[in-house]
C-alpha cells in the first residue's frame, strides 16, 4: 500500500468545507489503492480556478457586482464538464469540491471528461428573467474570455438554480463571439431541444437516480441484510427537494418502478403520508397554491430539515449538499440514502450511517446520468446529425422484414391482420429518447455492477468503491499518457 495523498494540504482553509470532505473520501479509497503517491496527489489537485467579478445592471437602474467562479479539476481528458450553479452560498471551496466530484463521477462512469464546476453568488429568485439573461451572457462572456469554455475545452451544463434557458444564452453568447466555431453547439449541454439539446436531458439526472436505485434494490443479497425485499415495487420513498433532478427522479420512481411516494420535502416545509400519495397530485396542489403543504392527501411536517428522519425505505436527498450531519445521522429511519443531490451526507455523518448498516449510495454515482446524457448531448452536437435518423425507418422495415420472412417459411400464414398487428407491434425504430435512455440505463447499471465488485472485493462501504474505482481509472488514463511509469 502506498502513503496517503492525505500529506497534501486540502487547498483551501477550511478543514470542515465541502472541499476537505471530498478530500477525505478521495484518501480513505485512495489508501485502498496502489498507485504511487505523486499520482494520486495528482488525481486530487484541482487543475486550474477562476474567481471573478462583474457588474450588471439591475432593473431600476442600480449597477451590481456579481462574484462568479469556474474551477476547472483535472484535464486528464478533455473536454473538462461539469454544472453551472446560481446560489447564494457559491464559494470558492464548494466549486472546487463540485469539480472534484465531477472529474470522479465522470470517470465511474465511463465518460471521456474531466470535471469542472461554475458557480455565480445569487440567489436567482431575486432576479428579473432580464436580469438574469444579463447575468448569464456575462458570465458566458468571461468564460469566454478566460478561454474557459469550449467544445473541446470545458463545457458547462445545468446545475442547482440553473436550467435549459440559461443554457440557450450561454449557447448564443458564445455563439455570436465565434463566429466560425462550427461545434458552437457543443459549448454547453442541457439546452433546449430546439437549440441542440438532445431528448431526455432535462429528465437524465433524475432517470439515472431511479436506475441506480433499482440496480440497488435488484441484489438478494443486499437487500436481505437490509432487512428488504428484493425489487423496487411499493418501497416508500422520501424525497427532499422537487426540482429538476428530485422531481424527475420521483416521478419515474413511482410511474415506473411502482415504489411508493410517502414523504416530499420542499423549502417551503414537507408532507408526509405512510400510506403513500399519488405525486402528480402533489405537483398540481403545488402548482396551485404554491406550497406542498396542506396537501389534502397527506399531513404536514414541521420543516424540510425534519421530513429526513421520517420511516421510509429510501431517502433521496435532492435539494442541497450537507443535510445529513452527526447531528441527525443517527436520526435517518431510512435503510437506503440515495445521494440525488451533490454532498447532502458529510464524511463523519456516512462514517455513522455506513456503521449503522445503512445502504448510502453515494452522489459521485448516484447523479452521474446527467453527465452521462449531456455526454450524448455532446456527441450529436459534434456529430451534427440527431441520434437514431440514419438508422430508424431502417429498423423498422427491418422488423418488418424479419416478420414477412418468417412468415414465408411457416407452413401456416400469418392472416394481414395479425400481420399488420405484429409489424405494431415489434416494427419500431429507436427514437432519440429510446436511445438516450438505453445507453443511460446501460452505463448506470454496468457502473453499479463495478462499484459493487469492488465493494465485496475490499469490504468496504459503496462510496469508498466509487471512488477506487474512478482513481484506478484516472490512474490509467495519466499512466497511457506517459506521465508516470
Ligand atoms: P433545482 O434548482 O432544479 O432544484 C432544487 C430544488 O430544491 C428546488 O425545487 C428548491 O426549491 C428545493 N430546495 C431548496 N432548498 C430546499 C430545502 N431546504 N428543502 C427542500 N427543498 C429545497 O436543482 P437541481 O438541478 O435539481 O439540483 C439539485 C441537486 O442535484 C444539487 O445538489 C445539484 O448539484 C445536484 N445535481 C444536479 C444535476 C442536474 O442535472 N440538474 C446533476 C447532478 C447533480
Amino acid at each position: 500500500m502506498s502513503a496517503s495523498p492525505a500529506a497534501a494540504p486540502t487547498e483551501t482553509e477550511d478543514p470542515n468545507g465541502f472541499l476537505a470532505q471530498v478530500d477525505r473520501m478521495f484518501d480513505a479509497a485512495a489508501r485502498q489503492t496502489d498507485h504511487p503517491v505523486g499520482v494520486l496527489r495528482q488525481i486530487r489537485a484541482c487543475d486550474n480556478v477562476v474567481r471573478f467579478e462583474f457588474p450588471i445592471k439591475r432593473d431600476d437602474g442600480q449597477i451590481e457586482v456579481i462574484r462568479a467562479y469556474r474551477a476547472e479539476h483535472s484535464h486528464h481528458k478533455k473536454p473538462t464538464k461539469g454544472g453551472i450553479r446560481y446560489a447564494p452560498s457559491v464559494n470558492v471551496d464548494e466549486v472546487m469540491a463540485l469539480s472534484a466530484l465531477m472529474s470522479y463521477k465522470c470517470a465511474i462512469v465511463d465518460v471521456p471528461f474531466g470535471g469542472a464546476k461554475g458557480g455565480v453568488c445569487i440567489d436567482a429568485r431575486e432576479y428579473s428573467t432580464a436580469e438574469l439573461e444579463r447575468i448569464t451572457r456575462r458570465y458566458a462572456f468571461e468564460l469566454i474570455r478566460k478561454n474557459y469554455i469550449g467544445s473541446g475545452i470545458d463545457v458547462p451544463a445545468p446545475d442547482y438554480g440553473t436550467g435549459q434557458r440559461e443554457m440557450a444564452w450561454i449557447m448564443d453568447t458564445y455563439n455570436q463571439m465565434t463566429e466560425d466555431d462550427l461545434n458552437a453547439l457543443a459549448c454547453v449541454t442541457g439546452k433546449p431541444v430546439g437549440q441542440g439539446g438532445v431528448r431526455g436531458r432535462s429528465e437524465a439526472t433524475g432517470r439515472g437516480v431511479y436506475y441506480g436505485i433499482r440496480e440497488a434494490c435488484r441484489f438478494e443479497e443486499d437487500m436481505r441484510r437490509l432487512g428488504m425485499e428484493p425489487g423496487l415495487k411499493d418501497k416508500a420513498i422520501v424525497v427532499q427537494g422537487l426540482g429538476n433532478v428530485g422531481y424527475h427522479a420521483a416521478r419515474i420512481l413511482q410511474d415506473e418502478g411502482e415504489a411508493t411516494i410517502v414523504g416530499v420535502a420542499e423549502i417551503e416545509g414537507a408532507v408526509y403520508n405512510p400510506d403513500g400519495f399519488d405525486l402528480h397530485d402533489l405537483v398540481q396542489h403545488r402548482e396551485e397554491t404554491g406550497s406542498v403543504l396542506d396537501f389534502p392527501d397527506a399531513e404536514n411536517i414541521a420543516s424540510s430539515q425534519k421530513a429526513l428522519e421520517l420511516p421510509c425505505d429510501v431517502l433521496i436527498p435532492a435539494a442541497l449538499e450537507g443535510v445529513i450531519t452527526t447531528e441527525n445521522a443517527d436520526d435517518i429511519q431510512a435503510s437506503i440514502v440515495a445521494e440525488a443531490a451533490n454532498g447532502p451526507v458529510t464524511a463523519s455523518a456516512d462514517r455513522t450511517l455506513s456503521n449503522r448498516g445503512v445502504l448510502v449510495i453515494p452522489d459521485v454515482y448516484l447523479n452521474a446520468g446527467g453527465v452521462t446524457v449531456s455526454y450524448f448531448e455532446w456527441l450529436r452536437n459534434l456529430s451534427h446529425v440527431r441520434h437514431g435518423r440514419m438508422s430508424r425507418r431502417f429498423e423498422e422495415r427491418n422488423a418488418e422484414r424479419i416478420l414477412r420472412a418468417v412468415d414465408e417459411l411457416t407452413e401456416e400464414k400469418f392472416d394481414e391482420d395479425l400481420m399488420e398487428r405484429l409489424v405494431e407491434r415489434v416494427g419500431f425504430g429507436a427514437s432519440e429518447e429510446d436511445l438516450v435512455n438505453s445507453g443511460l440505463e446501460d452505463t448506470m447499471a454496468f457502473a453499479y455492477e463495478e462499484i459493487r465488485v469492488i465493494r465485496t472485493e475490499k469490504g468496504t462501504d459503496m462510496r469508498t468503491a466509487a471512488f477506487i474505482s474512478a482513481i484506478n481509472k484516472i490512474a490509467t488514463s495519466y499512466e497511457q499518457m506517459g506521465f508516470f511509469p
